[in-house]
């Protein structure tokens, strides 16, 4: 016979799962629960449940009921409130990112949706990419045309793409924060905290073989290390979006690689040859060769 965790319970469990939601953690596991952990009025159902139809056996005849009552009582609720992220319904990265960009709808969860944005820039490319790139967030043009880095720093990147010898289109390009700082400032800690569970799960969906993080923003966000650009190039990182499912057989997360942000190599074209040598890293890896020069 199904047990029921009482409203209070139910309701502090709901809050909590929602409180892990915007975390962007959306898998957890269960664990047997010990005898001792039981909570009483879930025992006491359960002996009463058990003396209805049963002789009440020993206490270790006891310990195995208790258990499979608690496991129930965590599952039912569990699966009562974890719904699945909307994208996790369709298999099409098309209509997956559709309706994440539709989740985020007119989005005001953190203060730059009053700061002077003039559209959410979401993201722009191929949504079946093998290579990502991550900025930090849109600045005037961007905001303007609703792309991410279609400005002087969004010329260079094309040109370092184009160098990879690939286009822009064969690419996925979004940034931490969807909406513009005002005044180009660096987005805060807690406006990168709240709109980036929306980058994870783009690229959760995508599923690059390689995500590049323009920028110690981006890479700061992405791989959650607070430590200097010098310290974060020139090696790749294991990385699993938060909220993905470990689970999934087609995608064991992607390789992420640091590299300069495309505005700071404008302003300081002497670290241009540096951010090639990240650059040619993950050509190695993705098997890219540059562009033959034509005579
Ligand atoms: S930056 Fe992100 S979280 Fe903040 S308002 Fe824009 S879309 Fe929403």
């Amino acid at each position: 016979m199904p047990i029921t965790l009482t409203p209070t319970m139910r309701s502090a469990l709901a809050e909590r799962m929602r409180y892990y939601h915007e975390l962007g953690i959306y898998d957890f596991y269960r664990r047997e629960v010990a005898a001792s952990e039981v909570p009483e009025s879930a025992v006491a159902v359960t002996e009463a449940t058990a003396s209805d139809s049963t002789q009440a056996g020993s206490p270790e005849e006891m310990s195995p009921r208790k258990s499979a009552a608690v496991q129930a009582v965590v599952e039912d609720n569990i699966f009562q409130v974890l719904t699945p992220k909307p994208e996790q319904t369709v298999t099409d990265p098309v209509a997956a990112l559709k309706l994440i960009r539709e989740d985020l709808g007119d989005c005001t969860r953190c203060k730059l949706h009053k700061q002077g944005r003039k559209q959410i820039v979401f993201g722009v490319g191929n949504p079946n990419a093998e290579l990502m790139f991550v900025g930090e967030g849109p600045g005037a043009d961007e905001d303007a045309q609703g792309e991410p880095f279609v400005g002087r720093a969004g010329q260079l990147l094309n040109n370092m793409i184009k160098a990879m010898g690939i286009q822009r289109e064969q690419v996925y390009i979004a940034n931490v924060v969807k909406c513009r700082p005002p005044g180009n400032r660096t987005p805060e800690r807690d406006e990168c905290d709240t709109c980036s569970p929306f980058l994870m799960r783009q690229i959760a969906v995508i599923k690059p073989k390689v995500v590049v993080a323009l920028g110690a923003v981006a890479a700061k966000n992405l791989l959650a290390i607070n430590a200097p650009m010098s310290e974060l190039r020139g090696r790749f990182y294991d990385f699993m979006p938060a909220g993905a499912r470990s689970s999934d057989p087609s995608w064991q997360g992607a390789r992420l690689a640091v590299t300069y942000h495309p505005a700071f190599l404008l302003r300081d074209p002497r670290q241009k040859g540096e951010a090639w040598k990240d650059l040619q890293m993950v050509m190695k890896y993705l098997g890219l060769k540059p562009p033959q020069k034509s005579e």
